[in-house]
């Protein structure tokens, strides 16, 4: 039986690859760190949470990272621990860089020194592209336009850096922005869909909202968690854009959430809060996917519409069982 190990393994990626590996018949170890409330809810949430052994690390702590990879003993790591939220990275730059740039080289001074000879798949971002103007693969230039961009280039070429120069299997994964009903909260695809739940049980009336006409490419974090796995098992490590190839603006997204949630007009529910735009955004980043598709012979299977059905259906569910202890008016239609 393989062992997999899962550097954040509560996070959304984290959490479809655990289900993902766990049906491949891995044996699965994921880091948690230590915070004042539990965080387990999205390994509760698929039911897996007891099918995973959990081991307490931190990416700023290089002595935690070594004690998982010990205790795991694993043939493959997956590193998807990271600030991961743009947004927060113009807050809390320093954190950002520590945890998503350096935190990686971690990573992978303690590879070098405990078992060159595991299988470890990166987790890079379309954000290092920033507003290159064309189709980004695997040969665009990075040109990144905030702190989270900025750390992961580091993390990125770091990567490449141990691939190179001590023969690591390190491959890197250019992930282009991938949703579903278990992303985090802040991200505005998941607010979206969360908010409008909220709006049609009559819990809110308005959806505060930034740059409605940025557009992302987005695909389904359950396909993207099997091209993480697909590039650890070729012969050699390389780097992959993984993308579904189409984008689509804030607005598109809204709207659509709106018509599923059968809200009508999504201009009624929207306000601009300057809270939410950037110092720095992005236009439109949309990726091109034609080497994985030839290398890995990996592919999307949710398109945009299906993705945001998933959400927003998943979030009407959730607000239709919810028991608000102090509320019983509201009508659950
Ligand atoms: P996520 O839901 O935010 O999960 C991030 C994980 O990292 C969580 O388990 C989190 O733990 C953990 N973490 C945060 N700070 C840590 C620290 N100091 N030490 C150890 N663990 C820490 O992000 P995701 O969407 O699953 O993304 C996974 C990876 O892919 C990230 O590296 C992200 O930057 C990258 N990526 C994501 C996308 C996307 O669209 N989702 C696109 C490109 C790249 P807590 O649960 O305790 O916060």
């Amino acid at each position: 039986m393989k062992k997999a190990l899962i550097l954040g393994v509560t996070g959304q990626d984290g959490t479809y690859l655990a289900d993902f590996l766990l049906k491949k018949n891995y044996e699965v170890f994921g880091t948690f760190r230590r915070t004042s409330h539990k965080c387990f809810e999205r390994l509760e949430e698929i039911k897996i949470f007891d099918l995973v052994h959990t081991i307490k690390a931190d990416l700023a702590d290089q002595g935690s990272i070594q004690n998982a990879i010990k205790k795991s003993d694993p043939d493959e790591i997956y590193n998807l621990a990271a600030q991961s939220f743009v947004g927060t990275s113009f807050s809390q730059p320093i954190l950002t860089s520590d945890i998503t740039g350096l935190g990686t080289l971690r990573v992978l001074e303690a590879i070098k020194q405990l078992t060159p000879n595991i299988k470890l798949y990166h987790a890079s971002s379309s954000e290092m592209f920033g507003n290159y103007p064309e189709i980004k693969n695997e040969n665009s230039p990075f040109l990144p336009r905030s702190p989270y961009g900025v750390a992961k280039v580091f993390a990125h070429n770091m990567t490449k850096h141990y691939r190179e120069a001590y023969g690591i299997f390190a491959s890197c994964g250019i992930l282009f922005n991938h949703e579903s009903p278990l992303r985090g909260l802040e991200f505005v695809t998941r607010r979206i869909s969360y908010e409008i739940a909220q709006i049609k049980f009559k819990k809110k009336t308005k959806i505060s909202l930034g740059n409605l006409k940025a557009k992302r490419d987005w695909g389904f974090a359950g396909d993207y968690v099997e091209a993480m796995w697909m590039m650890l098992q070729q012969k050699t490590p390389d780097d992959y854009v993984i993308a579904t190839g189409e984008s689509h603006s804030v607005e598109e997204f809204l709207s659509l959430a709106s018509e599923i949630a059968g809200l009508g007009d999504w201009h009624d529910l929207v306000e601009i809060d300057p809270e939410f735009i950037r110092p720095l955004d992005i236009d439109d980043l949309v990726g091109d996917p034609s080497k994985a598709k030839k290398e890995l012979g990996w592919k999307p299977k949710v398109n945009f519409k299906e993705l945001v059905k998933m959400m927003v259906e998943h979030d009407i569910d959730y607000f239709r069982h919810y028991v608000d202890p102090f509320d019983i008016s509201i009508n659950r239609n």
